[in-house]
């Protein structure tokens, strides 16, 4: 397990190692940000962006969440999607979810109140998707295929609700060439798979 105090140690090598290979990097990384893609993913630190998309600070701007929600209440996520499109003039929107999520498989084990007070009620929406989709998802064997499944069946749903979000339909209605992608990624195998995309009507 790393310390804190090796993680400044390891930045400080990061650091130079990137000035050295690049004098003008951190000049560039300081003037602006002119990320090409908004990534809205789950907290699980396995699934980490900058490293599975092989990108560098300054392409992708940021949001993540428990089981990679996208909910109409949030006002983080909102505000992240709005400073996305009209300020930053983003046009790809991932959402990604991915195999094993925690926060999935916590919520196919319905609530859990005595020790999530809060987890519980954000996995809600989770817990819908089962009951409407259960016939599909209870009919597979296992628990891990059960819990993948639900993910992809969120991470469509996620997408769903993100299409209706104010910024997104303001976007589509002035002709903006938004795009919306869904894709999960396996952790046995490190891969990004599109599941769903979501356009301009
Ligand atoms: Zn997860």
């Amino acid at each position: 397990m790393k310390t804190v105090d090796q993680l400044l140690l390891l930045n400080q090598e990061w650091a130079a190692r990137k000035a050295g290979e690049d004098s003008a990097f951190f000049t560039r990384l300081a003037a602006a940000q002119n990320p090409h893609t908004l990534w809205i993913g789950c907290s699980d630190s396995r699934v980490s962006v900058d490293t599975i998309t092989a990108t560098e600070p300054g392409e992708i701007f940021v949001h993540r969440n428990i089981a990679n929600l996208v909910s109409s209440t949030d006002f983080n996520i909102l505000s992240v999607v709005e400073f996305s499109v009209e300020a930053l003039k983003i046009n790809n929107i991932v959402v990604c979810g991915h195999e094993n999520c925690g926060g999935i498989k916590a919520a196919l084990g319905g609530p859990d109140h005595s020790t999530f007070r809060f987890v519980t009620g954000w996995l809600k929406n989770i817990r819908d998707l089962y009951r409407l989709h259960r016939d599909e998802i209870d009919a597979i064997d296992d628990d891990a295929g059960r819990a993948n499944r639900l993910a992809e069946i969120s991470t469509i749903e996620q997408v769903n609700n993100l299409s209706q979000a104010y910024t997104i339909q303001k976007a589509w209605d002035n002709g903006c060439p938004l795009r919306i992608y869904g894709l999960m990624f396996s952790l046995k195998e490190g891969r990004l798979r599109q599941v769903f995309e979501k356009f301009a009507p």
